[in-house]
């Protein structure tokens, strides 16, 4: 029998990283009333509310230009695609194995979602892809650097990031420079030139920059970023082509949230198509 309540090391607040997405499923289910939202957050959700403390606390400025100095570079180690979301299947947090998914089926399953729904081969690759840097908790990365939403560093947290209060113990609430509207950067600077919280979405994206149409690499860099593609915010920071962009990381959200069935994808089967369907757009090996 699964136990839900095993005690945690403190900085895994999360029983497992999915934990995360269940949350954000929960706090974006259709139809739900705004005064539900904040107790749906709080008193339901205590570990996750400790995962965003420690997540807002945490993610500065400095922190996020170290990270991306140690993995944009890439200096990782060379796997295709399917090594890399094996690789990824080998994180076993406590979770149940009866009821969840294993990281693959849950590629598969937004992936299959997507093809099913006939969106092109380049949007079936970026749905199988889209949570492979979580490998960086592999690496030995804390969950609070690795899911979560993110947000710029460097300017203002908007507060339409969720459990924003919890940034008043992040040291940038102390940099006046970073607490202005534009903080480091100018109006309208593009979202790609703003640093975003460290985490899985842009560590994939970094890796597969070379390979992707430009649609794709915002659907992956900024998957987690709900308080732009959800709630609109830092509009004072998007140039035109953030604004062409945003209707395709709307368009692949719900197939992020909702195509978590309970039916297990037929890993066995589909892989020959996936496979296939990798060749058309990585080579063989790719740095990571
Ligand atoms: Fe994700
Ligand atoms: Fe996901």
């Amino acid at each position: 029998m699964h136990m839900a309540t095993t005690p945690q090391p403190s900085g895994s607040p999360l029983q497992k990283l999915d934990d995360w997405d269940a949350f954000l499923e929960g706090r974006y289910k259709e139809g739900k009333a705004q005064s539900e939202f904040r107790q749906y957050d709080a008193q339901a959700n205590p570990g996750v509310a400790e995962f965003y403390r420690l997540n807002h606390e945490k993610q500065t400025l400095d922190y996020v230009l170290a990270k991306e100095k140690e993995y944009f570079g890439l200096h990782r180690g060379q796997k295709n695609i399917w090594e890399a979301a094996d690789y990824l299947n080998t994180l076993v947090d406590d979770s149940d194995p009866d009821t969840d998914l294993t990281q693959i089926e849950h590629l598969l399953q937004t992936s299959e979602a997507v093809r099913g729904d006939g969106h092109p081969e380049w949007m079936i690759v970026t749905a199988f892809v889209h949570d492979l840097g979580k490998v960086l908790c592999l690496y030995g990365e804390p969950q609070w650097g690795v899911v979560g939403d993110t947000f710029p560093v460097g300017c203002a947290w908007s507060d339409q990031i969720v459990f924003c209060e919890y940034f008043k113990g992040n040291p940038d609430a102390n940099v006046p420079e970073y607490q202005s509207e534009y903080g480091i950067y100018k109006p309208a600077c593009g979202l790609e030139n703003v640093h975003m919280s460290f985490g899985h979405d842009g560590y994939i994206a970094e890796v597969l920059k070379s390979y992707l149409p430009d649609e794709a690499l915002y659907m992956l860099r900024f998957h987690s970023f709900y308080a732009w593609h959800r709630h609109s915010a830092y509009a004072h920071l998007m140039n035109r082509k953030d604004e062409r962009m945003l209707g395709w990381v709307r368009k692949f959200n719900p197939y992020d949230l909702y195509s978590k069935g309970h039916t297990k994808p037929d890993v066995k089967q589909l892989k020959p198509y996936y496979e296939d369907l990798f060749a058309k757009f990585f080579p063989d090996q790719i740095a990571w």
